[in-house]
């Protein structure tokens, strides 16, 4: 298994990504769907889900 967090940088601008979470659920847990990655500088952003689904979807966009 590979934990590393990190995001790659944004596919269409190049800026660094963040993790962001929908604020409409107060769990914080990393497996639970409110997760997205958006990108700082674009606004581009994934789907919600976990974490590793949203980092595995930022990280693969080409
Ligand atoms: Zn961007």
């Amino acid at each position: 298994m590979n934990d590393d967090k990190t995001l790659k940088q944004c596919p269409f601008c190049g800026g660094d990504a963040k993790y962001e979470q929908d604020l409409r659920f107060e769990k914080a847990e990393e497996s639970f769907p409110k997760w997205f990655v958006v990108c700082k500088k674009c606004g581009a952003k994934t789907p919600v889900a976990t974490i590793p689904q949203v980092r595995e979807r930022w990280n693969k966009r080409v």
